[in-house]
């Protein structure tokens, strides 16, 4: 150590202010440790990727389409007169309003529980300590910790033919910023951010392009999911194009490989969505004495601890990149590096695309299952037999338990169609719980709501349903 160097103690350092790194300040806070959070962004940064350039604004974003879109349905029956539609730039300053407000609440929230906010990036330089860099003009300072959490997230993964301008090629932050939407675009990526974005943005009127390299959209997701997804952007005039990838763009016009074939597609903006990269590759790692995976993930396991004093939360760890299971996490790591022995080992995380329809998924899948040796059936109710979903004017998708045999106890889920963002919070509750087909239909479901698919296909589990002619179990 050089004179200059002398290190400031910190009891509980959290590198990030997003859902990992702001929950981890508040849970240590209220363990009784005292906490300085540092993002790069200081206290703008609180709320990280999900509140400034994520959940919340691609949410609005779709919300802010469909409303577009309903309205422009409901004149076709000639119910509403007129056109009052608000423009995307009116939309911006809307979405960015209610940002701010999201941001100052976790301002609020952090100062309520005694949690210091700076402003730097941090890198490790000792397996307890690191230094704090705010601008090149500023000293950095040096900070020593007793414990510390990392929840650095991750940002949009680049194409090496592709790369970002910011203005033809776009990440998700860019294209959720734009005010005027694009005559034409070409979605490069059919996963969550790829479909969720394609299908708002086709209903905007764009003219939509989605490319993905596998063999449907969503293959992450039980087939169901991408086709329903295919129908509706059919729908709405976008095209798909699976098991393509990119070769290059030339004077605006997109270069695709299509099973050794050449496709040329002219197009206005390109939007790139092919994954995140993990916000670890400038932490100084290894001054921990530990590793990263070959995919810049921190290999920590369900104590989410990565050496004695630093635990990890978030995009960074294993797993699938969701913001509540960030702040699930954010609880076990502020707890175990507070002395107690928690596990962060959910049966069931939701995962879900704000796509039309609406896909989510919990506990496992049919293939995971099969996968481990567990035997399964499935007991699925069609939308269509849904009062409410004919209000709401879906008639596609479907509700679908998947059960254990040999116990009966539902392990998995997927729901398609309207209002699935919601209903898949019961189906986790009830995988978390071991309910049984029996519960779930003695658990009364009020009408007429979506919740009522749930609770009619466990009545076709049971071979006892009211609104699907049975069939022999
Ligand atoms: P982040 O939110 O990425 O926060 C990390 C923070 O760390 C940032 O503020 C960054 O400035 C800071 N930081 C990084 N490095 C340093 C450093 N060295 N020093 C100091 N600070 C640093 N998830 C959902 O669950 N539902 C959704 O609907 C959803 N929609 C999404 C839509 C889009 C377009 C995108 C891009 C993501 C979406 N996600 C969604 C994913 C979700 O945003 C992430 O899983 C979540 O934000 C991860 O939280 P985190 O705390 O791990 O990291
Ligand atoms: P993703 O992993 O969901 O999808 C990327 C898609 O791009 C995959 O289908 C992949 O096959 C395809 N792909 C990869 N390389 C390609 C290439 N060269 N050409 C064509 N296709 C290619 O990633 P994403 O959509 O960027 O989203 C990142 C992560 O953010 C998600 O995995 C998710 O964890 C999170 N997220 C969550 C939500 C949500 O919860 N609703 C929404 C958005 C993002």
């Amino acid at each position: 150590m050089v004179v200059g160097e002398m290190p400031e103690s910190v009891d509980f350092l959290v590198v990030g202010g997003g859902p990992g790194g702001y929950a981890a300040a508040l849970a240590a806070a209220q363990l009784g440790r005292q906490v300085v959070l540092v993002d790069g962004d200081g206290l703008d940064g609180l709320g990280g990727t999900c509140l400034r350039v994520g959940c919340i604004p691609s949410k609005a974003l779709i919300e802010f389409a469909e409303h577009r879109h309903q309205g422009a349905a409901w004149r076709t029956r000639q119910v509403v007169e007129g056109d009052s539609t608000i423009s995307l730039k009116q939309f911006q300053s809307w979405k960015d309003g209610v940002v701010a407000d999201l941001n100052r609440g976790v301002r609020g929230l952090l100062k309520a529980e005694g949690v210091a906010v700076r402003q730097g990036r941090f890198r490790f330089t000792r397996s307890d300590q690191g230094v704090l860099s705010r601008s090149e003009e500023e000293p950095p300072e040096h900070l020593r910790f007793k414990s510390c959490v990392i929840a650095t997230g991750s940002r949009p993964a680049t194409l090496d033919v592709l790369p970002f301008d910011g203005h033809r090629v776009l990440s998700s932050t860019d294209i959720l910023a734009a005010t005027e939407p694009p005559r034409s675009l070409v979605v490069v990526g059919g996963g969550y951010i790829g479909v969720e974005l394609g299908v708002a943005y086709a209903k905007l009127g764009t003219a939509v392009t989605l490319v993905e390299a596998e063999e449907r959209l969503l293959p992450a997701l039980p087939a169901e999911a991408g086709t329903a997804v295919a129908a509706t952007l059919e729908q709405l005039g976008a095209s798909v194009i699976l098991s393509a990838r990119v070769s290059g763009d030339r004077a605006g016009t997109l270069h695709l490989e299509q099973r050794a074939t050449a496709i040329e597609l002219p197009c206005d903006r390109i939007l790139v969505a092919v994954g995140r990269t993990t916000n670890t590759d400038d932490l100084g790692i290894e001054a921990l004495g530990v590793g990263l995976s070959d995919r810049g993930v921190l290999q920590v396991g369900a104590d989410l601890m990565l050496t004695d004093n630093v635990a990890a939360v978030g995009d960074v760890t294993p797993g699938p990149a969701l913001a509540h299971k960030a702040t699930a996490q954010a609880r076990v790591a502020a707890a175990n590096l507070s002395g107690s022995k928690d596990l962060y080992s959910p049966r069931a995380t939701p995962e879900i695309v704000f796509s039309d329809p609406e896909v989510a998924q919990t506990g496992v899948t049919e293939a995971q299952a099969l996968a481990v040796g567990i035997d399964v059936e499935r007991a699925a109710f069609p939308v269509a037999g849904s009062g409410k979903a004919r209000v709401l004017g879906a008639r596609s998708g479907h509700a679908e338990w998947l059960i254990a045999r040999d116990t009966q106890v539902v392990i998995g889920a997927t729901i398609i169609g309207p209002r699935a963002s919601e209903l898949i919070a019961e189906a986790t509750l009830a995988i978390e719980m071991s309910a049984t087909l029996e519960d779930l239909t003695l658990s009364s479901h009020p009408h007429p709501t979506m919740s009522e698919v749930l609770h009619e296909a466990a009545a076709v589990g049971l071979g006892e349903p009211l609104h699907v002619p049975r069939t022999p179990r």
